[in-house]
């Protein structure tokens, strides 16, 4: 195995670690960050744009902006740019190429391996798509483990005593509450629930909604038609957020936001931390259903849960820590940056994985239950949710028709009663069954559910054993062909990348030689000095026309010269011996 990393791949943002020495250590983005916007942006010249600067544009470019593609994965969604529609996988695979090549870039090594989290109430589909992303972007993905178990890891909580733990994690658009048991070197997620549809962002859109109300009121100026203006109501909403998470009031202040009648208009208000608790209320007392509904799962009551972990950017409100607080009767625990947790966590589980963290097993569950659909819309569930993974299970049926000689098998995921309520995750047909009365063929349909979480199913006539099985891949929404050309999509895009990289390191080095080149050609003498002019204006050409071939043919004359004349100074940017250029 290669260099692994860790990666939490966020709705809003995405964080990656590694093991130092054996401790989890984040890895800074290019830019210096520690997290990394999950936005990626095609830019009107061509050019792909992802994190920091692919959410600065946004203001100027929002219809080829796209975030939040979480949000999407697993379905059949797609955005069109340019003539070409991107799944959710491809889109999510250029926020992991960019975390990929940045942590190569800080390591000075190639990354080949990941483990990724996921949110707990993930479904299958979600699972294998963000898996397929992290293949399109070139990782070999070895896991893909929940967000709050990865959490529990990073907390070190595996290394206490025996314990059972919540962790209640609000990131930017999902939210997740899961009950963990920690026993020596076992974790067990007896439980998780949640609501993929609720994070920071719906936090940032009260506030957005309260602000552009205040406006009208205020100024008679609806906002809402105007683009820029709303993405600047919208920054302004999540920083005052970020802001009253310290303190009691924070300042807006939009000058120019508007042009009225009578001339330029501005944002200027208060906000308190009183009435954004008071925008927001409806939020915060969404997450006591989940976190019931976790601990009625786990068959257990407050008193019986010893902490609380707090994860993702949003768990730092503090109207959500005593919401926490009043329903569990625990101060929450919050001793690593949320934001970061769930990397750790992952790149420790990487270590298990690689040999190189000892004596620690994980236990997962399946978040939803899994089944098949029987005579009469009914779905017969084979394997309940919250079974620990991994997870074989098998059941026998039979046929519903006198001589009935094939059966389709629709896999089902939900916890509906109705099988044609709950999501397909594909169908195959057993053929060749012996002829015989309805119900007396022995059918076994066998549900497997690998560590992560990918699932099986085969179904077998026992009197024939005849065999029939699918692995739910499909359920990405994504042929292998389609992977494999997104995969080569990606390659070329890196090699794309590494040839600008080259080419402008190339062309500093020849900007670096020509200023060294006229400095010396003011103290030549002819005919030298008639050389090096020549040299010095082929240079000029071959930058001016952007040729590299010729950049890099004429650097060299004008290096010769300059050597023949004793003046050439290695300046550190020039070429290395294999003809490429450090940056
Ligand atoms: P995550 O997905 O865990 O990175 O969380 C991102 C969300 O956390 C975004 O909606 C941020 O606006 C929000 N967030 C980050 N820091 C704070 C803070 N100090 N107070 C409130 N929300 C925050």
């Amino acid at each position: 195995m290669g260099k692994l990393i860790g990666i939490d791949l966020g709705t809003t943002n995405s964080c990656v670690a590694f093991m130092e020495n054996g401790e989890p250590t984040i890895i800074p983005n290019a830019e210096g960050g520690r997290t990394t916007p999950s936005v990626v942006a095609f830019t009107k010249n061509g050019e792909r744009l992802v994190g920091q600067a692919a959410k600065r544009q946004m203001v100027a470019n929002a219809s080829r902006t796209i975030s939040s593609v979480k949000r999407e994965m697993g379905t059949d969604w797609r955005v069109n740019i340019d003539g070409k529609n991107y799944a959710p996988q491809e889109i999510s695979a250029m926020v992991l190429q960019k975390l990929k090549a940045d942590a190569e870039s800080y390591l000075g090594e190639a990354v080949t391996d990941a483990v990724i989290t996921v949110p707990a109430y993930f479904t299958d589909a979600q699972r294998q798509a963000t898996k397929d992303a992290g293949r399109i972007a070139g990782l070999n993905v070895q896991r893909i483990i929940n967000e709050p178990t990865s959490a529990a890891l990073a907390y070190g909580i595996d290394k206490e005593a025996p314990q059972k733990i919540m962790v209640y994690d609000l990131g930017g658009g999902t939210f997740d509450v899961s009950i963990l048991d920690i026993s020596q070197d076992v974790i067990q997620v007896l439980a998780t629930a949640g609501n993929n549809h609720l994070g920071g962002d719906d936090f940032d859109q009260c506030v957005t909604k309260y602000l552009v109300e205040e406006f009208k009121r205020t100024e008679k100026i609806d906002l809402i038609p105007d683009h820029m203006a709303m993405q600047r109501v919208r920054e302004a909403a999540e920083k005052a957020k970020i802001e009253l998470s310290s303190a009691t009031a924070a300042t807006i202040n939009l000058p120019f936001l508007a042009q009225g009648a009578d001339g330029p208009k501005h944002m200027e208000l208060t906000l308190t931390r009183a009435k954004f608790d008071d925008l927001t209320r409806h939020l915060v007392e969404a997450t006591t259903g989940p976190v019931r509904q976790a601990m009625q799962d786990a068959g257990l009551g407050a008193n019986e849960i010893s902490k609380v972990l707090m994860v993702g950017g949003s768990s730092r409100i503090p109207a959500v820590q005593a919401e926490v607080k009043r329903m569990t009767g625990k101060e929450p625990f919050r001793g690593i940056n949320p934001d970061e947790c769930v990397a750790l966590g992952a790149c420790i589980q990487g270590g298990v994985l690689s040999g190189s963290v000892k004596s620690l097993l994980l236990i997962d569950v399946t978040p939803l239950s899994l089944g098949v659909e029987t005579v009469g819309n009914v779905f017969t569930r084979i394997i309940e949710r919250n079974t620990a993974l991994p997870v074989q299970r098998s059941q026998i049926f039979s046929t519903a028709a006198n001589f009935q000689t094939s059966v389709e098998i629709n896999v089902l995921q939900g916890e509906r009663e109705v099988a044609s309520y709950n999501k397909s995750l594909g169908k195959f047909r057993l053929e060749g069954i012996r002829r015989a009365m309805r119900g007396v063929p022995q059918i076994e349909v066998t549900f497997s559910i690998d560590a992560n979480g990918i699932v099986n199913v085969s179904a077998k006539d026992l009197a024939t054993n005849r065999q029939q099985q699918i692995t739910i891949s499909g359920s990405s929404n994504m042929s292998q062909a389609e992977i494999d050309q997104a995969m080569r999509d990606a390659e070329m895009y890196a090699e794309e990348d590494k040839r600008k990289k080259e080419a402008q390191a190339q062309k500093d080095a020849a900007e670096s030689l020509l200023s060294q080149a006229k400095r010396t050609q003011k103290k030549m003498k002819s005919p030298d000095k008639e050389k090096l002019t020549e040299a010095i204006r082929a240079l000029e050409d071959a930058l001016k026309r952007e040729d590299d071939w010729a950049v890099k043919n004429a650097s060299d004359d004008l290096k010769i010269l300059l050597e023949a004349a004793g003046q050439y100074v290695d300046n550190g940017a020039a070429e290395n011996d294999d003809g490429s250029f450090d940056v």
